[in-house]
């Protein structure tokens, strides 16, 4: 049982380098503790090596990277600019998207959180991380759709654009070596992925999380035509309950304009349609969001001229 989140204060253990970035004061050497363990069991590769700004990576991901938190039960979310799409087959890096992603995704998961859909975010760290509580992530991609786009548009022979007669909520399991299959909730109860409660709670947190996001986005011009989420076990105490986790950004969404129907999304990239970051800036403006360029912030200082 990992042990309760007793978050005195986020700055204790860390030591700010002066480059932007907060770093866990730990001895290089020092064990993973236990209660990470299950985070490094995700994927096998992962490196438990120290980071040359002696932080210890405990997962990465294509986009992500997870360090260890300051505090038994937190873990630090970095969103790194490499993009991939068709799992892995086409990659690349496109300097401000993680910048972008953290904040667009800081801001809907703060909204969620505010109307009562329980997260892992805590809070913004930095341009490219986030503080999170550590959960056990469910090896399911939720996907919820509205609109026929994508996979589904593929599967079914459906127009792209075409208003579903309801949100349909699917599955698919995380596996990148069999490319994230799609799979039913038999599957997901007989391999003991989840339990028929926890589907029960995944499926109405994530229609509520629809619901909200969908209303949130058509305020600013936007389209919610589907998106990705994941979900993980949070435990507190001898009680655990299903919380919304990793990200939501316009990487693992579909977001149209209304009015043009312009992508505003990775489809942009997937489709070498150009544009990615400038769309990516287009979304977290309309939600009110200011993102320093990561190129400026990278220059230092600014001279200004006197006239
Ligand atoms: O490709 P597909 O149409 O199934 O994608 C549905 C939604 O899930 C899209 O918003 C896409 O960005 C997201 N997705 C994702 N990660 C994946 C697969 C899909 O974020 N591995």
């Amino acid at each position: 049982m990992p042990p309760a989140l007793t978050l005195r204060s986020i700055h204790d253990p860390l030591i700010d380098s002066g480059d932007g970035n907060l770093h866990v004061a730990r001895g290089l050497g020092d064990p993973l503790p236990a209660h990470l363990a299950f985070v490094t069991s995700l994927k096998p590769s992962v490196s438990e090596e120290p980071t040359m700004n002696r932080r210890r990576r405990v997962y990465e991901g294509k986009a992500k990277i997870l360090y260890e938190g300051p505090e038994p039960g937190t873990l630090v979310q970095h969103f790194k600019d490499d993009a991939t799409a068709f799992n892995n087959k086409k990659h690349d890096r496109i300097e401000g998207k993680g910048v972008l992603n953290n904040r667009i995704s800081e801001y809907l998961f703060q909204k969620l959180g505010e109307v009562g859909v329980p997260t892992h975010f805590i809070k913004r760290l930095n341009m490219r991380e986030q503080l999170i509580r550590e959960v056990e992530i469910i090896p399911l991609e939720v996907v919820v759709r509205n609109v026929a786009a994508g996979s589904l548009s593929t599967r079914l022979g459906l127009d792209e654009g075409t208003t579903l007669p309801r949100s349909i909520v699917e599955f698919y399991y995380k596996n990148d070596k069999l490319g994230d299959p799609m799979v039913t909730e038999e599957h997901i109860t007989a391999f003991g992925w989840a339990t028929p409660q926890e589907i029960d709670d995944i499926m109405s947190l994530a229609l509520r999380v629809n619901d909200f996001l969908s209303g949130l986005f058509l305020g600013v011009g936007i389209r919610l035509v589907d998106f990705k989420c994941e979900f993980g076990r949070l435990w507190e105490n001898e009680t655990m309950r299903i919380v919304l986790a990793d990200e939501i950004s316009p990487d693992c969404s579909r977001l149209w304009d209304i009015e043009t129907q312009n992508k505003l999304d990775k489809d942009r990239f997937r489709r070498d349609m150009g544009g990615l970051v400038e769309a990516y800036q287009e979304v977290a403006r309309r939600l009110g969001l200011h993102v320093d360029s990561p190129a400026r912030a990278r220059t230092g200082p600014v001279l200004v001229r006197s006239k």
